[in-house]
């Protein structure tokens, strides 16, 4: 099987961290193809070279003098070869940076963390450099241009017999020009090379061992999950869990290359696995994960007789697409709808949103219900077994924590329920007790 294996920033950060991708690229020969970010901060002080170069920028657009700017950079750079023993000529190259800095774009100028980085790396593993301009390829509006990029990557496949290093993050046009793709887009690369390979695994190191059944700040140790669809991925990484870059997950989605979240500081953890469907398990855990956030607003709208109106919920909709709101969720009653919206969203035009809605709308009363939490519990396994719902309301009704709100998605696969902020905590923690390692056997 040929895995495609994308070390983010962190695993890339010093020669330490070098060494730690190595023992793992050399642990399976199946990592063939290894796509590299930038490198990234060493500790929690340091800056990713990625921020060091957006700042070489604005220093050229003021005119002011980056000298020392690059000389911090190269010397990262310099540190890692040194302690590796490495001879690529990194002053050559930095002179013809510094000579030529201002004929250079933006975007090149970012896209050279990648490239330094992947030029070290390739020669640390002895494995060759494929310059990502010449087989990422985008379309001028700076959407990739699938078709080119798979011919290209294919022709490098065959060029380097079967294995290289590729710098994430950018590419070029037809014509050169560097593009980028948008901030953490490394992992984009890396599953954009994967699908135009047929890899049969996408494995993305980072500095976590995958995704945590709740956040660990608020459920202490929370177990990890080891298997999740994208489905269910999608939803938790909406209420905040987020690992993978969104976008990342598309190209390999759509042809079912299975995702292996990965920690380069603790390989031999398993991680999580994101894939398309994850039923050939028998024992699995009822939910797969809890994650929410704070500060929503509730819209509670109420008019008499509404249910034999047409068209009240489609008006007070239009309002807040004319501020640019986006809606979370709606529950509905007979003669009355709430707007759940995201706080931050509307803080300083929910006055005039209601007053549109009385005018628009004409209802008996809207109330407005700031200091929403959402939490969402998620879990494939839900749908199937009656009673989940009823026992998250039962859970949180014993430890005292009134429910302001219940949702649950269409596909069944999660229960949103919102409580105030203050409960917040307290009801995932109180979900997590009653669910968290819950296991599902199922009938074969
Ligand atoms: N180096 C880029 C960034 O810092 C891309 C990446 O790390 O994936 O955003």
């Amino acid at each position: 099987m040929i895995k495609v294996a994308k070390f983010g920033g962190s695993s890339v950060a010093d020669a330490a961290q070098f060494r730690k991708v190595k023992s793992i690229v050399e642990a399976d020969p199946d990592r063939k193809f290894v796509v590299v970010s930038a490198s990234g901060k060493r500790d929690g002080d340091d800056n990713k070279i990625t921020d060091l170069l957006l700042l070489v920028n604005a220093h050229i657009q003021y005119g002011v003098d980056c000298a020392s700017l690059l000389a911090t950079i190269e010397q990262r750079f310099l540190d890692i070869a040194l302690e590796l023993d490495l001879s690529f000529d990194l002053a050559t190259e930095f002179m013809r940076i510094v000579d030529h800095l201002k004929e250079f774009s933006p975007e090149y100028i970012v896209s050279r963390g990648e490239w330094f980085t992947a030029r070290l790396m390739s020669e640390y593993l002895g494995m060759p450099f494929v310059d990502a301009a010449d087989v990422v390829v985008f379309h001028h509006d700076g959407t990739i241009d699938m078709v080119r990029t798979q011919t290209k990557l294919r022709e490098a496949v065959i060029h380097t017999g079967g294995s290289f290093v590729l710098p994430g993050f950018y590419g070029a046009t037809v014509d050169g020009q560097i593009k980028l793709f948008k901030r953490g887009g490394g992992d984009i690369t890396g599953a954009i090379l994967a699908r135009c390979i047929d890899a049969g695994l996408y494995e993305n190191w980072t500095d976590v061992s995958g995704f945590l059944a709740a956040d660990p700040r608020i459920v202490e140790s929370p177990r990890g999950i080891h298997r999740i669809t994208f489905e269910e991925m999608r939803e938790l990484s909406y209420m905040g869990a987020s690992v993978l870059q969104e976008e990342a997950i598309f190209p390999v989605r759509e042809v079912n290359i299975p995702i292996q979240i990965k920690n380069t500081n603790a390989p031999e953890e398993f991680g999580t696995i994101i894939r398309e469907t994850a039923n050939e398990h028998a024992r699995e855990h009822l939910i797969t994960g809890i994650a929410g956030k704070k500060d929503f607003v509730g819209i509670y709208v109420q008019r008499a007789h509404m249910s034999n109106e047409i068209g009240c919920v489609r008006r007070a909709l239009s309002i807040l697409e004319r501020y640019g709101v986006s809606v979370e969720h709606i529950p509905t009653g007979v003669d009355s709808f709430s707007i759940v919206v995201n706080g931050n969203d509307v803080k300083d035009t929910i006055y005039s949103i209601v007053a549109d809605m009385q005018r628009d709308v004409q209802p008996d009363s809207i109330n407005v219900l700031p200091g929403l939490a959402l939490i969402s519990v998620v879990g494939r396994n839900m749908s199937r077994r009656a009673g989940t719902s009823g026992q998250i309301f039962g859970a949180l009704g014993e430890a005292g924590i009134n429910i302001r709100m219940i949702t649950q998605s269409s596909q069944e696969i999660s229960i949103i329920v919102g409580v105030q902020n203050e409960d917040f905590e307290k009801a995932i923690r109180v979900i997590y007790d009653r669910f968290g390692d819950a296991v599902v056997v199922r009938e074969r």
